[in-house]
């Protein structure tokens, strides 16, 4: 049964110790409610949903519950949910699974230049595979344009994808008006919603998507568990093999512990969401504010904090004048300040963010980027410390800096359109 402690009781045992953990984005903590939710499904509720004696039925019985709690956190029907093993898992079924099988339909899909790095390779390898792909631009905050959208449309157009907010950047994309523009013409509307999930409402029946890509993590579930919101209608082939599970779309047997545990996340993360995004919007809106106040050249990358068009409540995304993103990383680090350069998903490689490139930032510029992303188990604190850290860390950088001719205060980077 889950507990009914408060997040922020529980908060007491979550995350490293002494540690500030600002990179929600990459990764979040299990509830520990989650946690305890999920035990009894593994050593006594431990059936395959598949089997036909009673630890079989008990396990399905979990799974279809668990589903329908899923399916209510969007406002979904039950069967329009396929568990998959993750986001980048979803995305594929979607893209893959609905080229495949409307290619009589057309071969033209839609996508923009901020998508997960999932979405952009799930492209190139449908474009190897005879599919048109077009990448709409994005504004220098970020932001896609229905009407730039609406002009690229062609008869041959089977399928849009727009993700619901940048995980990097954390614009919010105008998915009602997308909807919208695409409702009658046929065409499927998929949005990647992992980076916005929690963090806004989002609701089936009210922005009518055909697809939807939810992972557990993101609304502290445990990682390795997504999800496939699929419209009822809407018809996609396989791309997982073998037993025929989730009504043939994803073959595999269910991993009913995680999926009870996702169902328990969403319970508690719609309980609590308006509540717990406001409380991690002003700790992250106090640390644009400190950050653009007390350290020269700072720049917020992406939406102004009052851009009508939203950004996510939980992200700050800054570029400090002549200095490498990975080295303040690695420099916050040995303050024991977990941050980021911008998406785990493509931390491994040196190429500056595309997102950030699209917005028209120029390469340097991208390449000083630093984001913290907040959650439900940041504190008030977690802003001092990364202030207590942070000048210091940038100051020291760019005194090794040749690129640094010490401007005063406020003075503007120039170059690119990036946003002051
Ligand atoms: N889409 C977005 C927007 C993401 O941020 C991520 C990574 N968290 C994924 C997809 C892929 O998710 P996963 O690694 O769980 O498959």
């Amino acid at each position: 049964m889950m507990s009914s402690a408060k997040a922020t009781d529980a908060g007491a045992a979550v995350g490293p110790a002494g540690v500030v953990y600002a990179d929600y984005q990459s990764s979040k903590p299990v509830d520990p409610r989650v946690v305890e939710a999920m035990l009894p499904y593994f050593t006594q509720n431990f059936g395959n949903a598949a089997s036909l004696h009673g630890v079989g039925d008990a396990a399905t019985a979990a799974l279809e519950e668990a589903r329908a709690r899923v399916a209510r956190f969007i406002g979904a029907e039950p069967a329009e949910i396929v568990f998959t093993s993750g986001a980048t898992e979803a995305n594929n079924l979607a893209l893959i699974g609905y080229a495949m099988r409307n290619r009589r339909k057309g071969d033209h899909i839609i996508i923009t230049e901020a998508e997960h790095i999932s979405i952009l390779n799930i492209a190139k390898y449908l474009e190897k595979n005879g599919f048109r792909i077009t990448r709409l631009p994005i504004d220098l905050y970020g932001r896609v344009s229905p009407k730039k959208l609406r002009a690229r449309i062609t008869d041959e157009t089977i399928l849009v994808s727009v993700g619901w907010a940048s995980n990097e950047i954390g614009t919010i994309q105008p998915i009602a008006e997308i909807a919208e523009t695409l409702a009658g013409t046929g065409i499927v509307f998929h949005s990647d919603a992992v980076a916005a999930e929690g963090l806004v409402p989002i609701d089936v029946r009210e922005t009518p998507v055909g697809m939807l890509s939810l992972s557990s993590n993101d609304i502290y579930g445990p990682r390795g568990l997504g999800v496939l919101y699929l419209r009822k209608g809407v018809a996609l082939a396989p791309v997982l093999l073998g037993g025929g599970q989730e009504r043939g779309l994803r073959s595999g047997t269910e991993d009913v512990a995680s999926i009870a545990g996702m169902a328990a996340a969403a319970d508690i993360m719609a309980a609590e969401m308006p509540a717990e995004t406001a409380r991690i919007k002003a700790i992250r809106d106090r640390l644009v504010a400190r950050v653009l106040a007390e350290i020269p050249d700072a720049h917020l990358n992406g939406a102004p904090l009052d851009h009508p068009g939203g950004r996510l409540p939980n992200n700050a995304h800054f570029r400090f004048a002549a200095v490498e993103g990975e080295a303040m990383v690695l420099s916050l680090r040995d303050a024991a300040i977990a941050a980021s350069t911008g998406s785990a998903c493509s931390s491994k490689t040196l190429e500056p963010s595309h997102t950030l490139i699209s917005c028209g930032l120029l390469h340097e510029e991208a390449h000083g980027s630093l984001e913290f992303t907040f959650g439900r188990f940041s504190k008030e604190e977690d802003v001092d410390r990364i202030m207590a850290a942070l000048p210091g860390v940038v100051a020291r950088l760019r005194e090794l800096s040749p690129l640094y001719n010490k401007p005063p205060v406020g003075k503007a980077l120039g170059g690119g359109k990036g946003p002051a």
